[in-house]
């Protein structure tokens, strides 16, 4: 095993060992710093090591730091029902703990399944999602992503769900202010449900602003209302997976609150446990929650849900979040961001799009801005850049963004505790990564 690793993440590609974090700051055993760019993968939404959070999880290491659901509840999965529920739409205030995002969106998969059995639809069963998307990697909530590299290889063991076009106006060429581009888009989720058959049709799964998979895809004029209004008409579930757009770095705890849209269900993760313990959850409406248990059963849970220790960190988070001004902070911060990466259009012909909402802002790259042609996939720009800013010590977060094949957005979501100064050093990295890419490619 000499210069080898026992870890096995799926890659050879090895990284830097970590020594410590703090803030916005991520030190290795050399001595390197990175600044934390992405916040991971869209995660560490208060900032690395932030002290309250930590003496609230040592006070709960003190008490107890697991007890299994069915034996006993404990006060910190109570009491963060109950903030998660008062945080929800009036209604949704039902709380299904999970250790992550995918475990969230398959709680949410098999409610709405257990749902649709209580009150005799059991023809009910295909989940309409777009593409592209990201929901998770488990086999149920990858039958809903719409991301080749991953769902490819595995096709043949999972159920087919139906998928509509995700709203990417920009590279449509269609104005993102326009009702009639929101109506268009959300049309084709109610031609998709009348080709299935509406009896068929169990719910329909959406980020509400894009993560991972589309780059912080913001929906156009009226979708977000329309697709609520599609999905009431057939009797489907709107299932909102704000497992990267929530937790505030979006100004709410919920991004689907920018547009007063009421979902049956909600799925979160990520920034809510800020990457302090592994935290997940499925928010569901208290009528299916309360029809599910009148009539049925809900047979699936998983052995750390409501883990103590987990909860008590996320209730930190929130007292954080809340406390120190943070989302006013990530939407202030947001504003800036965004206007310094529009800028860095003038200076790079390359960038074609800049998008986003509070600390979730993403760019693409074009070999060409009119037609919003994507840079020739040999490039690699994806990997090429996320490697340069690295280097830089800047972490972006990167996916190919048009289905996998061609296309490349980079996601800048740095903690919502960032600073101005902290925003200008991001450029000043992100300016030197993109000029060494830019030679490098001859651009
Ligand atoms: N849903 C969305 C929108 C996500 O972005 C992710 C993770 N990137 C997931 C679900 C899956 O979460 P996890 O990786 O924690 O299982």
């Amino acid at each position: 095993m000499d210069g080898q690793t026992r870890l096995f993440y799926g890659t050879r590609r090895r990284r830097p060992k970590l020594a410590r974090a703090e803030g916005a700051y991520i030190w290795d055993v050399d001595g390197r710093r990175w600044l934390d760019g992405s916040s991971g993968a869209m995660v560490c939404n208060i900032g690395h090591s932030n002290p309250r959070v930590l003496d609230a999880m040592r006070a709960q290491m003190e008490i107890a730091t697991f007890g299994y659901r069915l034996h006993f509840e404990t006060e910190p999965s109570e009491r963060l029902a109950d903030r998660l529920a008062q945080a929800a739409p009036d209604g949704l205030g039902r709380v299904f703990f999970t250790s992550g995002g995918s475990e969230a969106v398959e709680s949410a998969l098999k409610l709405a399944r257990s749902h649709a059995l209580a009150v005799g639809q059991g023809q009910r069963w295909k989940v309409i999602s777009r593409f592209p998307a990201y929901h998770g990697c488990t086999l149920g909530a990858l039958s809903v992503t719409g991301y080749a590299p991953m769902t490819a290889p595995y096709a043949p063991m999972m159920v087919q769900m139906p998928k509509i076009p995700a709203p990417r106006a920009w590279l449509d060429g269609r104005p993102l202010d326009d009702p009639a581009t929101g109506q268009h888009y959300a049309d084709m989720l109610e031609a998709r449900i009348l080709e299935e058959g509406p009896e068929t049709v169990l719910a329909f799964i959406v980020e509400p602003v894009g993560g991972a998979s589309t780059g912080a895809l913001v929906p156009p004029a009226g979708y977000m209302a329309r697709i609520r209004d599609i999905c009431d008409r057939y009797g489907v579930l709107l299932i909102h997976d704000e497992v990267i757009s929530g937790g505030g770095r979006l100004g709410r705890w919920f991004a689907g609150d920018h547009w007063g849209v009421v979902p049956d269900m909600i799925t979160i993760s990520k920034g809510f446990g800020s990457g302090y313990m592994p935290l997940g959850a499925l928010i569901a409406k208290d009528s299916i929650a309360e029809t599910v248990l009148d009539h049925g059963s809900y047979p699936h849970g998983f052995t750390y849900a409501g883990n103590p220790l987990a909860c008590a960190a996320g209730l930190a988070v929130m007292d954080v979040i809340e406390d120190d001004g943070l989302m006013p902070n990530a939407m202030a911060m947001g504003e800036q961001l965004a206007a310094r990466l529009r800028a860095l259009m003038q200076r790079y012909g390359f960038i074609g799009d800049v998008r986003g909402m509070g600390l979730l802002q993403a760019f693409e790259l074009v070999s060409d801005r009119d037609s919003r042609a994507p840079l020739p996939a040999a490039l690699n720009a994806y990997d090429t850049l996320v490697e340069a800013a690295y280097d830089e010590g800047l972490i972006i977060y990167a996916r190919r963004s048009r289905g996998g094949h061609s296309g490349d957005h980079f996601i800048v979501a740095p903690p919502m505790i960032v600073t101005e100064a902290q925003i200008d050093e991001i450029i000043e990295k992100l300016t030197r990564a993109l000029d060494r890419f830019a030679q490098g490619a001859g651009l």
